[in-house]
C-alpha cells in the first residue's frame, strides 16, 4: 500500500542515500537523523506508552495498568484491582500483538509478581452490531509536534468478533472469538465473512452509515473520539518535542518527520469511546 501511494505521488524508490521520504516501521538511528539534509522528511516510529490511571467525568482511558517487574507498579496495580466493584481484567503480554497469549480474568490477585504484562479493565459490556462485539481501527497523521499538528482519517476499520457476545461469565472467558476482535483470531473462524455491509470486518463509514440508520448520534461519537486522540497525543506532548528538538536543532523550516498512527477504539453499549491501544 505504501509503495503504491508513494508512486501515486510520483515518488520513486531510492536505494542510495538520495532520498526525499524516508519510510521505517522500526526505529531510526539517531546518526540517520543527525544526517538528514533539510529537505529530507522522515516517518519516524517513536514509541509512546501512555499510563492513564484516572477515569475522569469524560473518561475514555481505560483505567490501564501497567504490571512489569518493577514492585511499585505490581503494588499500585492490586491496591487498584482490590477497590474495583468489577474485577473483570484482561491480561496482555508484553511484547506481543494480534491477540496472542491475551486472557481475561476475573482473578486479577493470581497474576504474579514478575510477569510482564498489561492488564486494563475488561470493558464488559459493549456496544453491538447484530449480537457482535467489534473495535475501530482509526488512523491518525501528525506531521508536526511544535506546534502539535494532527490529522485523523475518515476511513478506517470495523473489526468483528465471530462468536455472539453473550455477557461475560466465568464460563465463557475463555471464548476469544467472543471476546477478541483481532482479526488474526477471528479469520480462522468459521463464521468469519467477507463482505463489508454484513461481514466481520467493515469500512468505518460502513459503520457511520448503519449509525446514522439506526439513529445514533455519530457527530457526538466522532467528537468524543477527536477527543481521545487529542488528549492522548498532548499526554506524549512534552518527550515528543523535547525529542524533536534535540534532534533537528538545525531544522528551522518545515517539519522534519511525521507519524501514522492506529488507534484501537472499543465503544460501550452507551456509545461511550474507550482506547485500548494506540
Ligand atoms: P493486540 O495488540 O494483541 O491486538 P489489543 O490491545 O488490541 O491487543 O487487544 C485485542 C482485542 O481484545 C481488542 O481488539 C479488543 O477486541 C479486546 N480488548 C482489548 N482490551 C480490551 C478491554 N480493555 N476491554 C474489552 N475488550 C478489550
Amino acid at each position: 500500500t505504501v509503495r503504491r501511494a508513494a508512486q501515486h505521488c510520483g515518488l520513486k524508490e531510492a536505494e542510495n542515500e538520495e532520498w526525499t521520504v524516508y519510510w521505517t516501521d522500526s526505529t531510526v538511528t539517531l546518526d540517520r537523523l543527525m544526517e538528514m539534509k533539510r529537505f529530507q522528511v522522515n516517518k519516524t516510529a517513536a514509541q509512546q506508552e501512555l499510563l492513564g490511571k484516572e477515569e475522569s467525568s469524560e473518561g475514555c482511558f481505560s483505567q490501564l495498568a501497567i504490571v512489569t517487574p518493577s514492585l511499585h507498579s505490581y503494588g499500585d496495580f492490586h491496591a487498584y484491582t482490590s477497590t474495583r466493584k468489577t474485577r473483570t481484567f484482561i491480561c496482555k503480554p508484553d511484547n506481543s500483538c494480534q491477540g496472542r497469549g491475551i486472557f481475561i480474568t476475573h482473578h486479577p490477585e493470581e497474576i504474579k509478581h514478575g510477569e510482564r504484562m498489561i492488564c486494563q479493565q475488561y470493558i464488559s459490556e459493549p456496544f453491538l452490531i447484530d449480537g457482535f462485539k467489534f473495535d475501530m481501527r482509526i488512523y491518525v497523521l501528525v506531521t508536526s509536534c511544535d506546534p502539535l499538528r494532527i490529522f485523523l482519517y475518515k476511513e478506517g476499520l470495523a473489526r468483528f468478533a465471530t462468536m455472539r457476545y453473550i455477557d461475560h461469565s466465568t464460563r465463557n472467558l475463555g471464548d476469544i472469538c467472543m471476546h477478541l476482535t483481532n482479526y488474526a483470531i477471528n479469520k480462522h473462524n468459521e463464521n468469519f465473512i467477507t463482505d463489508d455491509t454484513v461481514g466481520s470486518k467493515r469500512k468505518l463509514s460502513t459503520l457511520n452509515a448503519w449509525m446514522a440508520e439506526h439513529s445514533y448520534d455519530t457527530s457526538k461519537l466522532w467528537a468524543d473520539i477527536d477527543d481521545i486522540v487529542i488528549k492522548t497525543l498532548i499526554s506524549a506532548h512534552p518527550v515528543l518535542k523535547h525529542h524533536y528538538q534535540s534532534c533537528f536543532s538545525n531544522y528551522t523550516t518545515g517539519c522534519a518527520c511525521f507519524e501514522i498512527l492506529g488507534f484501537d477504539i472499543l465503544l460501550d453499549r452507551r456509545l461511550k469511546p474507550w482506547l485500548l491501544e494506540v
